[in-house]
């Protein structure tokens, strides 16, 4: 499964709530008491239990390009020959 993380520039965010609405793992929260530079609530990513999965939704939608997504995607697991049986 893929693993996903993102890094949202906070102070270029004008809190529009875009990409906490739309994110599908819920890991998207606005900033309830913080001000950015420009003086708006910003978004903020909390995914302690690494539920983002990389979909990029929330960079797409982001008006203003504030979010970078980064992706691992494990390495296929190599094919073991064990006496002769071709094994996963
Ligand atoms: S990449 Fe997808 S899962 Fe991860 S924070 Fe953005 S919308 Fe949510
Ligand atoms: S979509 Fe962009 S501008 Fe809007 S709250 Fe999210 S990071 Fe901020």
């Amino acid at each position: 499964m893929t693993v996903g993380k993102i890094v949202i520039q906070q102070d270029r965010c004008k809190g529009c709530t875009l990409c906490s609405t739309v994110c599908p793992q819920h890991v998207i929260f606005m900033a309830e008491h913080d001000l950015n530079a420009r003086g708006y609530h910003p978004a903020q990513y909390l995914d302690p239990d690494h539920n983002c999965t990389g979909c990029a939704v929330c960079a797409v939608i982001c008006p203003d390009v504030c979010i970078t997504v980064y992706r691992e995607t494990p390495a296929p697991k190599r094919a073991k020959l064990t006496e002769g049986v071709l094994s996963l």
